[in-house]
């Protein structure tokens, strides 16, 4: 099965797809872990992604489209995967269904406002080194300045976490992938979950809502 998490920038996907891919064994596939290894390696396309991504824009879906297609079906996938920001607009959602037609899709909303995604982005900060991402008011690091998943004790602001940029992305969100809601719910495989939680508590809402 390939489980789509859908929801706005900051809304908790990438943190409960680490912790449900763990529990289920299964991979999880996120976009812009994708793409800024591309950025990482350098080449004639980093630079124009880069902005992209720090702007808060999304990465035209042909080169996206490509690099799942082409990672999806490796064989740490096969068993079936969490897709941690894909698809984010109506081609993607269509690319997938072209594409992949048998796969099994379910389809986890993480429903949250502006305004939540607001004040808890503010506390939002990454690990410099593996790009494990805390949160100050809410699920800090174990220990107090050591990444909890590789020890490092580097850790950053992500560009896109920024306001502003959060208020573009948001803007982005609403028009090209809310849509995708409607979508998956005339399929019949959208399930909705309260993304304001604690992250304790929508692990368990998910592992409810998807009978894990
Ligand atoms: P995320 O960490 O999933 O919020 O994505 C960060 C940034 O990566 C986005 O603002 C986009 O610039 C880019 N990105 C990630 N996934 C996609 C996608 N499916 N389509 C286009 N751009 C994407």
């Amino acid at each position: 099965m390939v489980i789509i998490f859908l929801g706005p920038p900051g809304s908790g996907k990438g943190t409960q797809a680490a912790i449900i891919s763990k529990a289920l064994s299964i991979s999880s596939l996120s976009t812009s872990a994708i793409l800024n290894e591309v950025i990482k390696n350098g080449g004639e396309r980093a630079k124009e992604l880069q902005d992209y991504m720090s702007s808060g824009r999304l990465v035209p879906s042909s080169l996206v489209n490509e690099l799942v297609a082409t990672t999806i079906v490796q064989d740490e996938y096969s068993a079936g995967c969490i897709l941690d920001g894909y698809p984010r607009n109506i081609d993607q959602a269509e690319f997938l269904d072209i594409r992949f037609p048998k796969l099994e899709l379910k389809v986890v909303y993480f429903d949250i406002s502006y305004e939540a995604l607001a004040s808890r982005i503010e506390g939002r900060f990454a690990c410099a080194s593996c790009g494990a991402i805390y949160n100050k008011f809410s699920s800090n690091t174990k220990v107090e300045g050591v990444c909890d998943v590789c020890g490092s004790k580097e850790f950053k602001i992500r560009e896109d976490d920024k306001l502003e940029v959060l208020h573009k992305r948001w803007e982005v969100y609403i028009e090209e992938t809310k849509p995708l809601l409607e979508y998956y719910k005339d399929k019949g495989v959208l399930l909705s979950i309260d993304a304001t939680l604690q992250k304790e508590e929508i692990t368990s809402d998910l592992r409810n809502a998807m009978k894990l």
